[in-house]
C-alpha cells in the first residue's frame, strides 16, 4: 500500500518535481554549492497570504540580472511554483525561498557562460530571527570588527550566499554574550547583519538607515514607506557606529520577523534600555499592513 509523501515539514521544488523538504537534494557539482555562485530571495506567507510578493519577485529578477543568472521562468511561473510549494505543505505561515544557481558547465569547461543555470524553490515553516523573549525585551546587538565584504567585490544589492563575514561576525558576537551582530564597512559605518538591515532613531529623533553597501531589504523598504505614512522623519545615509551607540532607539528589519527591537548595543543600554515608542509603532504597523490588500496576496490552498 502506498502512502502519501509527508509534506508537513515543508516542500521543495527540485528538477521539476515537488518533494518533501527532507528529500530535496542538489548535485554536489553545482557551482551554487561549490562556489556560492547563486542568488536567492525569501518571501513570507503570514496567516495564509504572501506579503509583498511583487516586491520580492522584482528584487529576485534584478539579483539574477546582476549576477548573470537565468531563472528560465517568468515571474508568473516562479510565483506559481512558490504557491504550489506552500499549498502542498498546507503551511499558513511560511518562509518561502527561490534560488537560481550557476549549475555546472560541461565537463572540462570552466566557462560560466556554458553552465546550465538551475532554479530551485522551497517552503518551510516561518523563520524568526529573534525568539519571543528577544522580541519582547529587545536584542543585544554587537558591532563587529569583521568588515563586510566590500560592495565593489560582491554587490550586496543582489541577495547572495557570501556569508562567511556575517557568520564569523555572528560567532564572535555570540561568544561575547550578544544575540546578534552588525558589520561595518571600510570607513567604519555600520551596514547590515546576518539576514537584516539596521536602523536607529538618533538623538535628534530622526530615523537613520544606511543608504549604501546593503541589501535593499523588502522590510527596509516597508519601514521607509511606513515612516512616510506615519509622518516620521527618515534619512538614508551612512550610519557611524557611535551614532548607533548613542541612539534613542535601535531596530532591525527582516522578512524573518519584521521590525525587531534592539535594546542593547555592545551590552550597553540603548536609551533607557526599554523598547521605545517608535519601534512599537512600526511593529504594530508592520503587522497591520499584512492585512492590507495592497501588500497581501492570499494563497489558494
Ligand atoms: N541584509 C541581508 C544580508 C539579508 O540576508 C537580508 C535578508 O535575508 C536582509 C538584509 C533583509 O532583507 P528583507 O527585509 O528583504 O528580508
Amino acid at each position: 500500500m502506498s502512502t502519501l509523501p509527508d509534506y508537513s515539514q515543508g516542500v521543495a521544488y527540485v528538477r521539476g518535481q515537488y518533494v518533501p523538504i527532507g528529500e530535496a537534494a542538489i548535485p554536489i557539482t553545482d557551482w551554487g554549492f561549490l562556489r556560492s555562485d547563486a542568488t536567492y530571495d525569501v518571501v513570507t506567507v503570514w496567516d495564509g497570504a504572501f506579503f509583498r510578493l511583487d516586491a520580492h519577485m522584482e528584487r529576485f529578477l534584478a539579483s539574477c540580472a546582476r549576477f548573470r543568472l537565468d531563472p528560465g521562468r517568468t515571474a508568473a511561473e516562479i510565483a506559481a511554483v512558490l504557491e504550489q510549494c506552500v499549498r502542498l505543505s498546507g503551511l499558513r505561515s511560511s518562509y518561502v525561498e527561490m534560488i537560481v544557481t550557476r549549475g555546472q558547465p560541461p565537463w572540462g569547461s570552466r566557462d560560466p557562460r556554458q553552465a546550465v543555470n538551475q532554479f530551485y524553490a522551497f517552503a518551510v515553516p516561518y523563520v524568526w530571527i529573534a525568539n519571543e523573549a528577544q522580541r519582547a525585551q529587545g536584542l543585544n546587538l554587537i558591532v563587529s570588527d569583521v568588515q563586510r565584504i566590500p560592495a565593489s567585490s560582491v554587490d550586496p544589492r543582489a541577495k547572495n550566499y557570501h556569508w562567511n563575514d556575517l557568520t564569523m561576525g555572528l560567532l564572535g558576537a555570540l561568544d561575547a554574550g550578544g544575540d546578534t551582530v552588525v558589520l561595518r564597512d571600510a570607513a567604519g559605518n555600520v551596514v547590515e547583519g546576518p539576514g537584516f538591515n539596521v536602523f536607529c532613531v538618533n538623538a535628534q529623533g530622526r530615523i537613520v538607515t544606511p543608504a549604501e553597501g546593503v541589501l535593499e531589504g523588502v522590510t527596509r523598504r516597508t519601514v521607509i514607506e511606513m515612516a512616510a505614512a506615519l509622518g516620521l522623519p527618515l534619512d538614508l545615509r551612512a550610519l557611524p557606529a557611535d551614532e548607533l551607540r548613542g541612539a534613542r532607539e535601535v531596530f532591525l528589519s527582516t522578512s524573518g520577523g519584521g521590525v525587531l527591537p534592539v535594546t542593547r548595543v555592545d551590552g550597553q543600554a540603548v536609551g533607557n534600555g526599554a523598547v521605545g515608542p517608535v519601534v512599537r509603532q512600526l511593529v504594530q504597523t508592520y503587522w497591520d499592513w499584512h492585512r492590507d490588500p495592497r501588500y497581501s496576496q492570499p494563497v489558494r490552498y
